[in-house]
């Protein structure tokens, strides 16, 4: 036996939407432990509520019953201060549709998380283009999202979703608009960072 605490725990969460008189259950009683370092991977049909499980599991919604608890803290009386602090600190999200900010370039885009967390701009700007190069984006560093395809714009939001090591990244279909053999590349490449940073 050993005594490792999972770093994210569900328990018995259902959540469930309001339309109109109906009442839409999309969740009915999810338990899911995630040990540190390990990988999992959510599988089901479209509609099936994977992005719904992922923003509870994110902090992002409330369940309308159960549980979360995030390196043995429970997360659900917490106010909303503390859930987005603790957002900041402990997650990293990349979401279906990655939402990079379009006035700045792929560097300051991975920069901008570094910098909230305090990080100096000149050690900011070094680690994103460390990052940005192991994604393949080492000719991409100016490049603005309008100047990107999908598949390079979705790395970029990879970057700046782990760039501050987040102890929980939650990927949303994060690789759907790459290529076989380049969302093959970039599950071996997360994998990899996994191994090194932790
Ligand atoms: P998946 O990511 O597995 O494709 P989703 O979690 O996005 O599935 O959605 C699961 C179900 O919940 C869908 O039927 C969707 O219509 C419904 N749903 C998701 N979000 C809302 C919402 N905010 N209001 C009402 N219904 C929702
Ligand atoms: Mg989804």
């Amino acid at each position: 036996m050993n005594n490792v605490k999972p770093t994210l725990c569900l328990k018995k969460i259902s959540k469930s939407f309001k339309q109109g008189s109906q009442n839409l259950e999309v969740l009915k009683g999810v338990d899911l432990e995630i040990m540190p370092g390990e990988i999992v991977a959510l599988i089901g049909p479209s509609g099936s509520g994977k992005s719904t499980l992922l923003q509870i599991a994110g902090l992002l919604d409330r369940p309308s019953k159960g549980e979360i608890t995030l390196d043995e803290m429970k997360c659900g009386k917490l106010g909303d201060g503390m859930r987005t602090a603790l957002r900041r600190d402990y997650l990293g999200f990349v979401y279906q549709y990655h939402n990079l900010l379009a006035d700045f370039d792929a560097t300051e885009n991975v920069m901008l998380p570094q910098m909230i967390a305090g990080v100096n701009a000149g050690t900011a700007r070094e680690k994103s283009r460390w990052l940005l190069e192991r994604l393949g984006l080492g000719k991409r560093l100016k490049h603005r999202p309008a100047e990107l395809s999908g598949g390079e714009q979705q790395r970029v939001a990879i970057a700046r979703a782990i760039v501050n090591e987040p102890k929980v990244l939650l990927l949303d279909e994060p690789l759907g608009a790459l290529d076989l053999k380049l969302r093959q590349d970039m599950q071996y490449e997360l994998i990899r960072l996994k191994n090194e940073l932790g």
